[in-house]
């Protein structure tokens, strides 16, 4: 970064550069806001607030626009400590409830014209003095509940390491940043027709949601693809801490850098276990809780020898060590108990009556699930196939967070 003393005729502008459009909800208008009744669109005016990091211009109430402030506030923090840098400048931000309240000449007309189809633009001006430079960027973004936010992700990406980044990684982590709740907070918060959406078809393989040759503003469908990829390498224990270093070189168009020089061995099991994400994905689901255990060696199981593994409530499919044989009838006991909610009736791995709290299994062979099937706190079963086996307690895939308790599995030979 320069300072504020730049030589002029030493600096060369990278031209308006405009980085992005909106968020998967202006794509259709829903998004769009009218005016509350009896509030006339003439009736308010375009005002100026102001917080430490933020300059918005907006015709929202006074309240709504404090509300927008400390909304974009926080978000600011998280992804500011995420990303490991401060944001360098204020961001300046025009907010638009209703376009009628904007006189002419107010918006540029690339802000305009985003705003009226519904969503938000970012636009930023680089200058470079040899290897250092200066961004500035100004957001025009509809006053709905996700296009602020999204845009002023772009904004401090853009102020902040002079890029967002290509498509799919500027895009993806501009819908993180509007759904993330708090520091802490790694559960599903999207909206739900992004859900809808992403479960209802076949996934939409790796090397399209990171081919490099797409563009912003393309489809709402097509964001809800970079945010699944974003959040699952954002936050699965897997993947989570190559992920950040990747996003940084990238900002920093870091010459050869790419998904595919940093996940490129990683893209089979990656392509798994993004499978097992959209088909499980809800309100609460815990890509962390989930990731996939690729270390655990599994073992077939010979003679009188006893397998054990540790079975958590907490978690997502977890590896047994178990590799079964179809055909081979295998015993097992599966001791202690688990509870669902915090201060709840303990359970055994048999579970309740409704069948919640019991110990399911799975084969895993090939990166392919077959169909779940119950286990119990002891008894037999018959391979039916081949694979490894992993189990897990049965409960909504969006409230493991809360489990509490673990099992010990324990299989052999059934005699
Ligand atoms: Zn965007």
């Amino acid at each position: 970064m320069l300072n504020g003393r730049m030589k002029g005729f030493l600096v060369t502008l990278a031209g308006a550069l405009a980085i992005c459009i909106g968020s998967p909800g202006e794509m259709w208008g829903q998004a769009r806001r009218v005016p509350p009744a009896g509030q006339s669109a003439g009736g308010s005016v375009v005002a100026e607030y102001k917080s430490a990091n933020f300059i918005v211009r907006t015709d929202l109430t006074a309240k709504e626009a404090q509300e927008l402030l400390e909304r974009l506030e926080t978000m600011l923090g998280l992804i500011s400590r995420y990303w490991g840098k401060k944001n360098a400048q204020v961001i300046e931000m025009y907010v638009v409830k209703n376009l009628a309240n904007w006189p002419a000449g107010m918006l540029s007309p690339e802000g305009r014209e985003s705003v009226a189809s519904g969503g938000g633009v970012t636009s930023t001006q680089k200058r470079t003095l040899g290897r250092a430079w200066q961004a500035k960027s100004i957001v025009y973004a509809v006053a709905d509940r996700g296009t602020p936010q999204h845009e002023a992700v772009h904004a401090y990406c853009a102020q902040t390491f002079g890029s967002t980044g290509p498509t799919w990684y500027s895009e993806g982590m501009a819908e993180v940043g509007q759904y993330w709740r708090g520091a802490e907070d790694k559960s599903v918060n999207c909206h739900d027709h992004v859900i809808a959406y992403l479960k209802s078809g076949e996934p939409k393989p790796l090397k399209d949601v990171v081919d490099l040759a797409q563009f912003t503003g393309d489809s709402w469908q097509n964001y809800a693809w970079r945010w699944s990829l974003c959040h699952l390498l954002g936050f699965n224990e897997n993947y989570t801490a190559r992920f950040k270093p990747l996003g940084l070189a990238l900002m920093a168009e870091q010459q050869g850098v790419t998904f595919w020089t940093v996940y490129g061995t990683m893209a089979a099991e990656i392509e798994f276990e993004h499978r097992l994400f959209l088909q499980n994905l809800e309100p609460g689901y815990r890509v962390d809780l989930c990731s996939w255990d690729w270390k655990t060696k599994p073992q077939r199981v010979r003679g009188s020898r006893v397998l054990v593994s540790k079975v958590e409530a907490a978690r997502g499919w977890q590896a047994t060590r178990l590799e079964a044989q179809q055909g081979e009838t295998y015993a097992y006991t599966a001791e202690g108990t688990w509870t669902l909610e915090k201060d709840a009736k303990p359970l055994s791995a048999d579970g309740d009556e409704s069948g919640k709290g019991r110990l399911l299994a799975v084969y895993f062979d090939d990166y392919s699930l077959s169909e779940p099937f119950e286990l119990a706190a002891q008894g037999t079963f018959t391979a039916t196939q081949d694979g490894q086996i992993f189990v897990r307690c049965r409960e909504d895939w969006g409230s493991l967070a809360d489990n509490s308790g673990a099992l010990s599995l324990k299989f052999k030979l059934s005699q």
